[in-house]
């Protein structure tokens, strides 16, 4: 069969867009077949690399690549023994592709920057977008927090309470504005509402009074999804206070634009997204993958390529299936490798900051991101391992799943 594309990417989130988009600059041309949208309604809009120490007692890290190096020692088999080769210039690529559609974030520093959580205390992030952190914001005095009455998942008292708890001598106060809507809507409703015109002079008709002699303004974040620039530079001239954007319950705007950002590039760069597409086996020559297969409106397709990118998440993304008690890898049959020590705790709440076993559960790769055996041997030299199916970490404890989906796409779409 004659190979219509050079590399297939197999799952549209964050590492699959990452490395569709990569390879599309290296002039490859890329067939990006996905399932669903993944993590990205999940994201807070930061790019998390390394924020948690899971092994110290204050856990807290500043400079990631110094922790990654204290963590790789004793657990040199983690991710980013992989990929910190690739950590500067994929966080370059990422902040280029992303600020080329409008969606701008700070450069990279190299240390950790404090962002406010949803409850709003401050957590470590890389890399933010400008309008999720202004510089010194933590040091502001006089901060009002902006809630809107027919959005229900963000709350301004929350908000207040963990930033003035952080300096109890802060003014900070809180204020609750409805902007007319007719019923309560979900944060992504609201973000298209809030590019229009009308709808952003009635909120800034009812905060103008309460933002005077402020010296910053907190609202969720969704304010715009495509056109959020233009949205949040019109409303912070207008009220002529900085303002930032905090991060909200699922669904996350600021996932959404990343989402938004990744897709408008790689189509403009020639990359072929075919969505809602299950793939749903592989097959293989002497020379390891040659092409996979999906259903597409009740017939089979067959794509072949020279290189594939199995970019298809985890447990969340039916990246993995449980049969007869083992981890599946569906696509392509890959060996699933367990935590050495077994699977224990999946009691709790998912995102409880304590980590589960199953979340180390994924595909061993060696240094090119190459699917492994038991025995450390590549099965195929022509597939490559991406963000959330990579065993070994938890993004949960360690605060480092974009950064990761970040740096091993990049990888991917390099060598792919
Ligand atoms: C609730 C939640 C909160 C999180 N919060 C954070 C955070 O604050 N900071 C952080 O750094 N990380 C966070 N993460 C982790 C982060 O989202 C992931 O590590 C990262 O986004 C994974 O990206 P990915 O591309 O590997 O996988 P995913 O985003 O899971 O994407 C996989 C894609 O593959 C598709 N797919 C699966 N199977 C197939 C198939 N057979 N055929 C076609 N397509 C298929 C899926 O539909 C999906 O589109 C969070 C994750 C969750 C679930």
């Amino acid at each position: 069969m004659k190979a219509e594309y050079d590399v297939v990417v197999i799952g549209g989130g964050l590492s699959g867009y990452v490395a569709a988009a990569r390879a599309a600059e290296r002039g490859k041309r890329v067939l990006l077949l996905t399932d669903g949208l993944g993590s990205f309604p999940f994201l807070p809009g930061h790019i998390d690399v390394w924020g948690w120490a899971p092994l110290e007692k204050s856990p807290m890290v500043l400079d990631p690549v110094q922790g990654i190096g204290e963590y790789l020692r004793s657990q040199p088999d983690h991710p980013w023994g992989r990929l910190l080769d690739v950590l500067k210039e994929s966080m370059e690529f990422f902040r280029t592709v992303c600020g080329s559609q409008g969606l701008v974030y700070n450069p990279a520093a190299g240390r950790n920057i404090m962002v406010p959580t949803p409850l709003g205390m401050a957590r470590p992030a890389f890399m933010a977008p400008e309008s999720q952190y202004v510089p010194g914001w933590d040091a502001a005095d006089k901060v009002l927090v902006v809630g809107l009455a027919e959005y229900k998942d963000f709350f301004p008292l929350a908000v207040a309470q963990g930033i003035a708890g952080s300096r109890p001598a802060r003014d900070v106060r809180t204020l609750t504005v409805s902007l007319g809507l007719p019923r309560h809507v979900d944060s992504f409703t609201l973000a298209g509402y809030l590019e229009r015109d009308e709808c952003r002079e009635v909120f800034l008709n009812r905060v103008a009074d309460a933002a005077d002699g402020r010296s910053l303004i907190l609202v969720p974040a969704v304010f715009g999804l495509e056109a959020a620039a233009k949205v949040l530079s019109s409303v912070k001239e207008s009220l002529g206070v900085p303002l930032m954007e905090v991060s909200t319950l699922p669904p996350s705007v600021p996932g959404l634009r990343i989402y938004a950002a990744l897709r408008r590039w790689v189509m403009s760069r020639g990359v072929t997204v075919t969505a809602n597409v299950r793939v749903n086996g592989a097959w293989f020559s002497n020379n390891g993958c040659a092409g996979v297969t999906a259903c597409i409106s009740g017939r089979e397709h067959k794509f072949a390529a020279s290189s594939f990118v199995l970019a298809t998440g985890s447990f969340v993304s039916s990246g993995y299936s449980w049969q007869g008690g083992q981890p599946v890898e569906p696509v392509m049959g890959l060996p699933v490798t367990l935590p050495r020590e077994g699977i224990e705790g999946v009691d709790g709440p998912f995102l409880d900051g304590k980590g589960k076993d199953f979340m180390r559960v994924g595909i061993e790769v060696d240094d090119n991101l190459n699917p492994t055996g038991p025995s450390g041997e590549v099965i195929c030299k022509n597939v490559f391992i991406t963000g959330s199916k990579l065993a070994g970490y938890d993004f949960s404890v360690e605060k480092s799943g974009t950064g990761i989906a970040v740096a091993s796409g990049y990888k991917a779409g390099n060598l792919a």
